[in-house]
């Protein structure tokens, strides 16, 4: 991983940081603790009245997602995404309910989003290899080529836990989704021990667990996506929820001054570009945020908006060229602009 990107996702969790120095009181105490997996910075805190045991389900957390990124990360050769990889086009493939869940999802994601949220989009990530030493632009006759690969409806399912890719050449990547249901994972953790205070921040992806100790709800920062030193563009305040936000500041590369990110448009195997230059989601589950804010990335902001208003519970905000700000219904009045260059549209 580059050293650009890895200072984005360590601002990225200064700027929830500070927000959580006010929810400390004298009872109970905040435990954090980071770690650098899924290929980015994870920052677990919780506050409780029992130190050694807070850092014990830290500690359990922290092996949660050591254990989901084992099976799903196409970087870690036995995983069992690169399992489903090797067997394209020969073998159905015997999977965990972790994964099963993660692909499940998703397919019903690119299914939903007619194929802008692609968890078979492996081919053309390793082609442009975005936040990697191989990045580049790659010639259009090789984006051709391996599009021809990149047909979500070639993942087919058996039994309850079988996965086959239906030619050779197809390859899974979950970037868009797995960290989201790490998130959860985390989240029902800390749940089921009877946490009633905590902040799950994996590299961007964040849930909020109950309010602050103080009663009052948490208070997210929505980066600010033409800031890449770090500065928040608005704030929400949440309880209970997560927010999740896909951007084009988070991994790119620059070539003859246009910008090539890693969020990929699976209709034309370039970077999507349509006006959207951050798309965030608040909602209850972090994979739903997760596979949504890629989608809605993708679909652009007439598109993006029109899905996440046909779902109950689900709101977005989306950021265009020119620092327009998109609220869907449920959030109007909601987002505090932090930044006057900003303008929310109605
Ligand atoms: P999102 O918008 O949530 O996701 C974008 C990512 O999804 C892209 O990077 C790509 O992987 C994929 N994607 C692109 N276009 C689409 C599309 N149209 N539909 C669906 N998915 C799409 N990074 C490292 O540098 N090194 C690692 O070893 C590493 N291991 C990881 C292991 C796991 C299990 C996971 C989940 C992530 C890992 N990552 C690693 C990070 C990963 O490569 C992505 O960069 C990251 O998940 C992007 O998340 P995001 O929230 O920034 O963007
Ligand atoms: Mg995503």
């Amino acid at each position: 991983m580059k050293k650009k990107t890895f200072l984005l996702a360590a601002q990225a969790f200064v700027i929830i940081f500070v927000f959580l120095l006010p929810a400390c009181n004298p009872q109970k105490q905040m435990i954090t603790d980071s770690a650098y997996m899924l290929g980015t910075h994870l920052q677990l805190s919780l506050w409780t009245e029992d130190k050694a045991e807070g850092m014990a389900v830290i500690r359990e957390c922290f092996q949660r997602i050591y254990q989901i990124e084992q099976k799903m990360s196409v970087n870690i050769a036995n995983s069992e995404v690169n399992e489903i990889n090797r067997y394209a086009g020969k073998e159905y493939v015997a999977v965990s309910d972790d994964t099963m869940t993660v692909l499940r999802k998703g397919f019903a994601y690119a299914a939903l989003t007619d194929g802008a949220f692609n968890p078979a989009i492996g081919p053309l990530v390793k082609l442009w290899g975005i936040g990697t030493e191989k990045e580049r632009v790659p010639r259009l006759d090789e984006i051709q080529e391996v599009l021809k690969y990149v047909d979500y409806k070639g993942i087919k399912f058996q039994d309850e836990n079988k996965v086959k890719l239906d030619i050779d050449g197809m390859q899974l990547d979950l970037g868009g989704i797995a960290k989201g249901y790490a998130a959860d994972a985390v989240t029902k953790i800390i749940r089921e021990k009877g946490i009633k205070h905590a902040i799950i921040n994996l590299g961007g992806n964040v849930v909020a667990v109950g309010k602050k100790t103080d009663g009052t709800p948490w208070k997210i920062g929505i980066q600010d996506p033409f800031e890449p030193t770090g500065t928040h563009m608005g704030v929400i305040e949440i309880t209970d929820q997560t927010v999740v936000t896909s951007g084009n500041y988070e991994r790119y590369f620059m070539r003859d001054g246009k910008r090539y990110h890693h969020i990929i448009d699976p209709k034309t195997g370039y970077p999507s570009e349509n006006g959207v230059i951050s798309a965030t989601i608040i909602t209850d589950s972090s994979i739903d945020a997760d596979a949504l804010s890629t989608s809605v990335y993708v679909l652009g902001l007439e598109k993006g908006m029109k899905l996440i208003e046909s779902m109950e519970g689900v709101e977005c905000i989306i950021i265009t060229e020119g620092k327009k700000v998109y609220l869907s219904s449920g959030l109007k009045g909601r987002l505090k602009i932090a930044n006057d260059g900003f303008e929310i549209v109605d």
